[in-house]
């Protein structure tokens, strides 16, 4: 969920927040550089399947909205939280989840088992739009990109013009709007 692989050669100096160097034996390197630590690298057996216990994957066209549902039931987290967990699905940071959230006008605080179907068909949606939009140029590196609550709090919604409001929900920091998201 965080971090870069960076392309260079043993020749090199390390960069600063390297976290894995793979050399290779003509000299180039990969580096997995992670300011945040956040992280995890692991090394299998060739031909060994991992088992990593993930969702769907969040990107996946096939991933419907009856299957979210259906997941949703079993949990009564708030839906922030059941979004980040990579076990329901896989793929969604801190960033999407708030921008999917937003768009899908939901309460990050609502318990996941109590949304209603057409909430959970727009949550649907609104990640594939989130997700679409994200493909080719990361949202917080890509000055064009807009992102529409995440990191804004104190400024106007851009639906409702209500101040963005920030909390913070098992520890990682949750960005909404009071007025459209309930
Ligand atoms: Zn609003």
């Amino acid at each position: 969920m965080s971090g870069d692989w960076v392309q260079d050669t043993t020749r090199a100096a390390l960069p600063r927040f390297a976290r894995v160097a793979i050399e290779f034996i003509n000299g180039s390197r990969l580096v997995l550089v992670d300011s945040r630590a956040l992280g995890t690298f692991e090394l299998h057996p060739a031909g060994e399947m991992p088992e990593l216990g993930l969702g769907p994957d969040a990107a996946d066209a096939n991933w419907s909205a009856e299957q979210l549902s259906a997941a949703l039931a079993l949990r009564r987290a708030p839906i922030k939280n059941a979004l980040l967990d990579q076990r329901l699905v896989a793929g969604l940071g801190n960033i999407y989840v708030a921008e999917s959230l937003w768009r899908a006008r939901i309460d990050p605080r609502a318990a996941s088992n109590s949304l209603s179907r057409a909430q959970v068909r727009a949550l649907r949606t609104a990640i594939s739009t989130v997700l679409k939009r994200a493909t080719g140029a990361r949202y917080t590196d890509d000055a064009a990109a807009q992102l529409d609550v995440y990191d804004r709090a104190g400024q106007p919604c851009r639906r409702c013009k209500t101040s963005i409001e920030r909390m913070v929900q098992a520890g990682r920091g949750t960005y909404y709007c009071p007025s459209c998201q309930k």
